[in-house]
């Protein structure tokens, strides 16, 4: 076991049985003792808490504290074998255990334990099938549970949460004083009144209190945090030295054309917005700005004059759009605007002006060599393209400025790629619609400089959202077609919105890589637990054609077409030439038809909260009203019912921003910062911890600026080291 030369590099094997240990690596990515340290009790068991389940969902998976109520064993009805049937209680709520065929451990009535599982519901009760079972008093286990809170690890089938308990009781057991290392300054600690890391990580694990559970996650929080602000004010110090290229205003090029047939005035924001970047693009300090403006606040238009302007100062620019469909829509658009000044050196080309490319992974090798010709040589001045572009063999003459569109699709090392392809570092636009709170801003985008645009272009409609709970109002859902046809008739279109694309009933909605959107985590397929699978645009399409929208004209669109198809079918909408559109979320990024007037979303429920306010922006950009209707079967009391309430009652970004961080994992947007497929980020909380993080961010910067700075305290440097570059193979050399 462990003895005086452990470390916390050492790896997990020299410290816990091999089997266990190959588990932890394969299933957990635990590696080393510092990881397990670092790998936090989710959550602490104790009695009394399942009444507050009542919000659990079928499908979740949890592990709850209990004491065996009943047991009984009986023969099954139609098949061979039996089936038990263990009730649970804590005191407060009861749930069901069911086992088939006595594969389960010995239980009596009055033992106390651990159930692990995932939720069913039967007969209109909860219940776990066949669940991982972890009894208290067995007599290879010491006091442990005895403790009024029961740590809960984040898990896996193979490595149960109390397999990790143990390994980690031996860990703990010898005393971490000798093994851990602080990173923390103390003057760090002192200030803000931090325990030291060794007693933080034993409190964390085996806590006696609630108390102790705070004060240790308060400190471990700091650690997070602080090695975040350090990484993301480094990079943006690091990029601040590195000049770049100005690229001033030049009069009488292609901005000012543009200008010039601009068919509409600009909004006083989008011109504000214009001028800052117009003035930060003039200067050899690389600019790196996030715009952010609600969905059909015109970011486009703000960053064709950015790139117009870069171009007429001898540059390049480059578009980088999440998906294909958006990719081509900014083709068209951008050469709708530019006319002949878009096809410089085609027969009708305008010689003043330059060349729009389109850079996709599917275009065909003669395509695609044209393409890169161009953009190598220097003709293409605005590239639009998706992921494709970061590739290798994609060259610049001389990339002068980087938009990034609808970023939260990207993370940072997909913009920094890009970044790299210029001979000195580009300029730097990342536009997102998604509102950022103030600890995103802070975080994620800590790197950047932010501007909003608020209003919208006068003269929108605005949209209409309301909830069609199909199950308490199915005549509702009859009444949405009648409006879909009603807006057909009026020369409107529509869009219809399902989560899958069908006829595999495996595959989930997504396209080639960077396509589609996975449905949200509480949208995964059927895992037998119950829940049928999600709608599939493929069943819809055959159901609408044959019912309710006979008649009309119906296409799809969705990740499983050719790009060529993709473009042809977006093409026809646009043009008109189909009413309805029944689409996976391809068409929840930036596809800007005025004419759609209604949205019907099936299954809304199996969307996050910004993915459904992207959706429902495809209805709001011409004159006419929009209605987005979000069909569910979800119950309007449950937890579900009210979030989509809240998605229709209001329109607010940034009001909305705050729910979907309720509602979605963070980690989630933590890790989006980072590369790594394991987060460094665990316990930080961008809802809870504004302050924490505001404090991390001031430290950060004073740890920079004094004396050596970041030399000065190689504890922290190693865990910086550690966040940037967060993968695997580095990982595998270190241990
Ligand atoms: P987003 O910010 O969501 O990317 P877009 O740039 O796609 O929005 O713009 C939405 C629509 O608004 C487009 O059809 C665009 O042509 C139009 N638009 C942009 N700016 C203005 C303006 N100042 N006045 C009127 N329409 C505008
Ligand atoms: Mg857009």
């Amino acid at each position: 076991m462990t003895g005086p030369g452990t470390t916390m590099g050492t790896p997990l094997a020299k410290v816990l049985g091999p089997k266990t240990a190959t588990a932890m690596a394969e299933s957990l990515e635990l590696h080393t003792v510092r990881d397990l340290l670092r790998h936090y009790p989710r959550r602490y068991a104790q009695r009394g808490e399942m009444a507050k389940f009542t919000d659990l969902q079928v499908g979740d998976r949890v592990t709850v504290l209990a004491q065996v109520r009943s047991v009984s064993t009986r023969s099954m009805q139609r098949r061979r074998g039996t089936i038990t049937e263990v009730t649970v209680g804590d005191g407060e709520g009861t749930m069901r255990l069911v086992f088939f065929s006595n594969r389960h451990p010995r239980m009596a009535a009055g033992v106390w334990g651990l159930f692990a599982g995932t939720v069913s519901l039967w007969q209109g009760k909860m219940q776990f099938s066949h669940p991982d079972c972890h009894l208290l008093d067995d007599p290879d286990d010491d006091d442990g549970w005895a403790r009024a809170l029961v740590p809960i690890y984040p898990s896996s089938k193979d490595v149960s949460s109390w397999v990790i308990e143990k390994a980690l009781r031996v860990l703990l057991g010898q005393g971490l004083a000798e093994l851990v290392d602080d990173p923390l300054p103390e003057s760090v600690r002192s200030r803000h009144g931090l325990l030291p890391l060794a007693e933080a990580l034993t409190r964390v694990h085996r806590p006696e209190t609630a108390e102790d559970v705070d004060a240790a996650t308060g400190r471990l929080k700091w650690d997070e945090a602080l090695v975040l602000q350090l990484t993301l004010l480094a990079r943006r110090r690091a990029s601040a030295l590195e000049p770049g290229i100005a690229r001033p205003r030049v009069p009488g090029g292609l901005l000012d054309a543009v200008d010039a047939q601009l068919p509409f005035a600009l909004t006083d924001g989008q011109r504000e917005v214009g001028e800052e970047l117009a003035a930060e693009l003039s200067r050899e300090q690389p600019m790196n700005r996030l715009l952010q403006g609600e969905v059909g606040s015109g970011k486009t238009v703000v960053a064709l004059r950015a790139m117009a302007q870069v171009v007429d100062a001898g540059g390049q620019a480059a578009l980088l759009a999440p998906t294909e469909v958006l990719a081509a829509q900014h083709v068209r658009s951008l050469q709708a605007v530019l006319g002949p000044l878009g096809r410089a050196g085609e027969l009708d080309g305008d010689a003043a002006g330059t060349r729009v490319t389109l850079v996709t992974g599917s275009q065909r090798s003669a395509a695609r060599r044209a393409a890169r010709a161009e953009v190598a040589d220097g003709s293409a001045g605005i590239v639009v393209g998706t992921h494709a572009l970061i590739q290798e063999g994609v060259e610049f003459a001389d990339l002068g400025l980087v938009v990034v569109d609808e970023q939260h699709r990207f993370g940072v090392e997909q913009r920094d790629a890009l970044r790299a392809k210029g001979t000195r570092p580009p300029h730097v636009l990342v536009m997102t619609a998604t509102p950022i709170p103030r600890t995103v801003a802070m975080t994620v985008y800590g790197d950047l400089e932010t501007s909003t645009l608020r209003q919208l272009p006068a003269g929108r409609g605005g949209v209409t959202s309301s909830v069609v709970p199909v199950g308490e109002k199915p005549a509702w859902l009859d009444r949405a077609w009648q409006r879909v046809r009603e807006e057909v008739a009026a020369g409107r279109q529509a869009y219809v919105v399902c989560p899958r694309i069908g006829e595999d009933p495996e595959a989930p909605a997504r396209g080639q890589a960077g396509e589609d959107a996975p449905v949200d985590a509480d949208g995964a397929p059927d895992d037998g637990s119950g829940k049928r699978p999600p709608l599939a645009v493929l069943d819809v399409v055959e159901g609408l054609r044959s019912g309710p929208l006979a008649g009309v004209r119906l296409q799809t669109l969705h990740g499983r077409l050719t790009p060529e198809e993709k473009e042809l079918r977006m093409r026809a909408f646009g043009a008109g030439e189909i009413d309805v559109l029944v689409a996976t979320t391809v068409v929840e990024v930036g596809v800007d038809v005025p004419n759609a007037t209604v949205m019907v979303v099936m299954d809304a429920d199996r969307f996050g909260v910004s993915q459904l306010h992207q959706l429902r922006g495809r209805v709001a950009r011409g004159a006419h009203a929009g209605l987005c209707l979000l069909v569910t079967e979800a119950p309007s009391g449950s937890s579900t019912g009210r979030r989509l309430a809240a998605v229709a009652s209001t329109t607010d970004g940034f009001q909305l921003a705050r729910l979907d961080l309720e509602t979605r994992r963070e980690g989630n947007v933590l890790g989006a910062a980072q590369s790594g497929t394991r987060s460094e980020v665990k316990l930080l909380s961008l809802l809870d911890d504004e302050e924490l993080i505001a404090e991390a961010r001031a430290e950060a910067a004073v740890l920079l600026d004094t004396g050596g700075g970041l030399a000065d305290h190689p504890g922290l440097a190693v865990e910086v080291a550690r966040m940037t570059t967060d993968d695997k193979a580095d990982f595998l050399e270190k241990a």
